[in-house]
């Protein structure tokens, strides 16, 4: 459902993703792990059109995310087609982003209202349905920063779901959470990756939480996949040495 060719992305003379190539199936759980400045962010905020990429093709769901002019250079998705993109990903960040000065209803029918065209009662069913998901119902009329880290980030999380998304992007979703508040994000990301429709791209320092949900797990250092394999193979028997001492430093 998501397929990298070549992807090559760089900030001038730093290239951070090197001519990349990654694929992800339908309804697969895929974790990144990877030091910090190796491009995971990057990896997921390109999928998003956060960011645009030099050279290479990336496709989701078996569409262009950019599109190839004649003369060879890659332009920006249109506005209809980054509005196709944005209804079959969804992300949740690590600094939760919600909208501060919008209540945590507001925050979730927002995107099914403006870029969905639902009505102010079904955007409001659906976010009920999401919100109690993730156990935030009685908190609906609150701003977000009257919530703490952990309720936000839930609320980030039904503010994805309510959008219907085929694809769900983690990006670190509990590093910025206080300790005793990780298990209530980790939870809800354990129940959506029970489902098995949905295909899930998590980056996340978790190794104990990585090895429970993913499919597959890919070690990422300098803009490249190290290695990648079922998660007993890379947390028990990793073939690299970047690996073998990256996973030693969560030890
Ligand atoms: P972390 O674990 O710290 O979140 P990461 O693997 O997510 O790291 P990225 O955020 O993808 O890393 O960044 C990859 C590289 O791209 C880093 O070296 C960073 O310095 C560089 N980078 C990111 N954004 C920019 C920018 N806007 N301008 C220049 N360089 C950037
Ligand atoms: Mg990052």
């Amino acid at each position: 459902i998501i397929e990298f060719q070549n992807v090559t992305k760089s900030y001038g003379d730093h290239v951070v993703l090197d001519a990349l190539d990654f694929s992800v199936r339908r309804g697969e759980k895929v974790t990144i792990i990877g030091p910090s400045g190796s491009g995971k962010s990057t990896v997921l905020r390109i999928l998003m059109t956060l960011e645009d990429i030099q050279d290479g093709v990336i496709h989701v769901a078996g569409k262009p995310l950019w599109h190839e002019e004649k003369n060879g250079q890659l332009m920006p998705a249109s506005e209809a087609h980054l509005r196709m993109m944005r209804k079959e990903m969804g992300m949740v960040f690590q600094q939760f982003n919600l909208f501060p000065h919008m209540t945590v209803m507001r925050n979730v029918t927002e995107a099914p209202r403006q870029v969905l065209g639902l009505s102010r009662d079904k955007a409001k069913k659906r976010a009920l349905k999401y919100l109690d998901l993730v156990g935030m119902t009685e908190h609906a009329d609150k701003f977000p920063s009257q919530l703490s880290g952990g309720q936000q980030q839930r609320v980030g999380i039904a503010r994805a779901l309510a959008m219907h998304p085929n694809i769900l992007l983690f990006d670190e979703p509990t590093s910025a959470l206080d300790p005793e508040l990780v298990g209530e994000v980790l939870q809800v990301i354990e129940h959506l990756a029970s489902q098995h429709d949905l295909t899930i791209l998590l980056v996340t320092h978790e190794m104990q939480f990585a090895r429970q949900i993913s499919d597959r797990v890919c070690f990422f250092d300098q803009g490249k996949f190290v290695e990648e394999g079922r998660p007993e193979e890379i947390f028990t028997e990793p073939r690299e040495e970047r690996t073998k001492a990256f996973l030693s430093s969560f030890l």
